[in-house]
C-alpha cells in the first residue's frame, strides 16, 4: 500500500512544467515550479513547516501553543494545515479588506481569524500589526512566527526548494527567476543554487513596478503578495544579480494566458514572475535553462484577475459592457487563442 501518514507530509517535491505557447519563439527552455501543488495550495506550507519546527526545537513554540500571525493567506493556510497536524491553535489577524472567502478558507481548516481596521495608522493599537503583536503577547503560550524576520523561512527554500530544482534541472538550470515578497522563496533558492553551481547560476528578482526592491517608493500596485514598502531580513540584499519591475497589466494579461494557453490556473504574482523569466530568456543564450517559481494557485483571485468587472474597472480590459470574448482573450498580438 501506497499512502502518507498525514497530508502535511506530502509539502514540497513540486513538479517542473515546461511553458509552451507563452514562450514560443524562445530558444531557452523555460521551466515552471508548480508550488499550488503543495497540499496548502501554496509555497508558503514549506516555511510553515520549517518555522513550526524550528521554534518547537528552540522551545519558543511549546505543546499546546498558540501560534498568532498577521496573515490573510498562503502563510495562514501553511500555518493552520501543520498546526492541526501538531495540535497547536492558530489565530489570525487579518485587516477587513481581506475578503471573506479568504477568511473563511482559514476558519476552515480550524483557525480562529480577527479583523481590523484597514483605514488605521500601523502605530494604533487596533491596527493589525499592533493587534497580532498583543494577541502574541497577552495569549497563553503565544508564539509569533513573523514570517518577514524567521531565518526559518529563507532556510526552508535553502533546504528544499533550492536542491529540488537543482536535481530535477540535472544542474543544468542557468537561471532561477522568482517575484519577492518577504525574499523568503529568492534569499533561499538563489542562495542554495548559487552555492552549489559555484555562483553560475544567474538569480533574478521579479517586481511590481513601484515596489522599493526595483527602486521605487512602495508605490502602490495590485500584484498581492510580492513587493514590499520596506526591507524585510528574510531578504538578502546580495542575492539578486538583476531585478526585472513589472507592471500590473503586464502581469495580469500574463496570469490569464497562463490559465488559457498553459492551463496553469496561478495567482498573480505567479504571472508577474513569468513575464520577467520571459524577459530574461529573451536575451539569454539559446541553451539557457530558466526556472520560473509559481507561488500560488488561482482560485483565490477569481473576483480579480480571472473578472472581467473587474480587470475593466482597472483599465485592464476594455469596458465590459459590449466587450466580447476576443476582447476578453485576445493576446498581446493581437490574435484569439
Ligand atoms: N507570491 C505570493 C502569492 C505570495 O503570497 C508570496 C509570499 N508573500 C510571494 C509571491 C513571495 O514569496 P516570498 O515571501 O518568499 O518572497
Amino acid at each position: 500500500m501506497r499512502y502518507v501518514e498525514h497530508v502535511v507530509d506530502l509539502v514540497g517535491n513540486t513538479p517542473l512544467v515546461r511553458l509552451g505557447t507563452v514562450a514560443e519563439g524562445l530558444d531557452p527552455l523555460v521551466l515552471a515550479k508548480v508550488e499550488y501543488l503543495n497540499p496548502g495550495g501554496s509555497v508558503k506550507d514549506r516555511i510553515a513547516l520549517r518555522m513550526i519546527e524550528a521554534a518547537e526545537a528552540s522551545g519558543e513554540l511549546k505543546p499546546g501553543g498558540t501560534i498568532v500571525e498577521p496573515t490573510s493567506g498562503n502563510t495562514g493556510v501553511g500555518l493552520a494545515m501543520v498546526a492541526q497536524r501538531k495540535g497547536y491553535r492558530c489565530i489570525f489577524v487579518c485587516p477587513d479588506k481581506v475578503g471573506e472567502d479568504k477568511r473563511n478558507v482559514l476558519k476552515a481548516y480550524g483557525a480562529e481569524v480577527v479583523v481590523c481596521p484597514t483605514a488605521v495608522e500601523p502605530e494604533h493599537p487596533d491596527s493589525y500589526y499592533q493587534t497580532s503583536d498583543r494577541l502574541a503577547r497577552e495569549t497563553e503560550g503565544g508564539w509569533k512566527p513573523n514570517q518577514y524576520a524567521n531565518q526559518a523561512n529563507p532556510e526552508s527554500h535553502y533546504a528544499t526548494t533550492g536542491p529540488e530544482i537543482w536535481e530535477q534541472t540535472e544542474g543544468k538550470i542557468t537561471h532561477f527567476v522568482a517575484g519577492i515578497g518577504t525574499g523568503g522563496t529568492i534569499s533561499g533558492v538563489g542562495r542554495y543554487l548559487k552555492d552549489v553551481s559555484g555562483g553560475r547560476v544567474k538569480v533574478v528578482g521579479a517586481d511590481p513596478e513601484g515596489s522599493v526592491y526595483s527602486g521605487g517608493s512602495g508605490r502602490p500596485y495590485l500584484v498581492e503578495g510580492v513587493g514590499e514598502d520596506f526591507w524585510p531580513s528574510t531578504y538578502d540584499k546580495d542575492i539578486c544579480d538583476e531585478i526585472v519591475a513589472v507592471s500590473d497589466a503586464d502581469s495580469f494579461e500574463m496570469t490569464r494566458r497562463m490559465a488559457q494557453e498553459e492551463a496553469l490556473l496561478v495567482g498573480g504574482s505567479c504571472g508577474m514572475a513569468t513575464v520577467a523569466a520571459l524577459r530574461v530568456a529573451a536575451s539569454a543564450p539559446a541553451d539557457s535553462v530558466i526556472v520560473v517559481l509559481l507561488p500560488d494557485g488561482g482560485r483565490g483571485y477569481l473576483g480579480k484577475v480571472f473578472n472581467d468587472g473587474w480587470m475593466s474597472s482597472y483599465g485592464f480590459l476594455p469596458p465590459t459592457e459590449g466587450a466580447t470574448i476576443g476582447d476578453v482573450l485576445r493576446r498581446k498580438d493581437g490574435s484569439i487563442p
